[in-house]
């Protein structure tokens, strides 16, 4: 019961995936980790293309399937010690531990190329793509901070056409 619980507090309850508040609990963790190790943490922060006329054209039930589809990509990619959010809607957040831009860059393009290839393939989930920003997160740059940046990234992946990467 009181399992369930802790569950409900931090888990999105469509996805499975971390909610927001344990997202950013988790992540702030390895953060002071990270430093006290000296290692290399990276952000994605992940945007689903045109969600809404994926709802408007194929309905609330299909929007809700794609969400999760997408998520079963993403979990795939990554490993097991990265953090992988739902920050809301159609977005999330991804914490990739001991990754700098380049890796963590990596991962953002492999996410975006088996997304366009799996749901074109998928015979119930409309074709998909997504816009991507990344960052490494400096040494003393708080969460929030690289959320924020990688947040400006995203957008500028949105304005310069979607199904894109942007990383800084
Ligand atoms: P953009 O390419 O600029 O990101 O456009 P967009 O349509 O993806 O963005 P917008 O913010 O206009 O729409 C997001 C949509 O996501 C609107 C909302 O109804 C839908 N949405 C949010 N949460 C859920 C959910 O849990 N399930 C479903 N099916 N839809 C959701
Ligand atoms: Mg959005
Ligand atoms: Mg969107």
């Amino acid at each position: 019961m009181e399992e369930q619980l802790i569950k409900l507090t931090r888990e999105d309850p469509l996805t499975g995936l971390f909610n927001r508040r344990y997202f950013i609990e988790s992540s702030d963790r390895e953060l002071k980790l990270m430093r006290r190790y000296n290692k290399s943490l990276s952000l994605l922060t992940i945007d689903i293309d045109h969600f809404k006329s994926i709802n408007d054209t194929f309905g609330h039930n299909i929007g809700d399937k794609a969400l999760i589809f997408f998520t079963q990509i993403c979990s795939d990619i990554v490993r097991n010690i990265d953090i992988v959010g739902r920050m809301g809607g159609e977005e999330f957040t991804i914490l990739l531990i001991e990754s700098n831009l380049d890796q963590a860059s990596d991962i953002a393009h492999r996410i975006l190329s088996t997304l366009a290839k799996k749901s074109m393939l998928h015979k119930d989930i409309p074709s998909m793509s997504a816009s991507i920003g990344v960052v490494q997160i400096e040494p003393k740059e708080t969460l929030q901070s690289a959320m924020k940046r990688a947040d400006k990234l995203l957008y500028t992946a949105k304005k310069n056409g979607r199904s894109r990467v942007c990383s800084q």
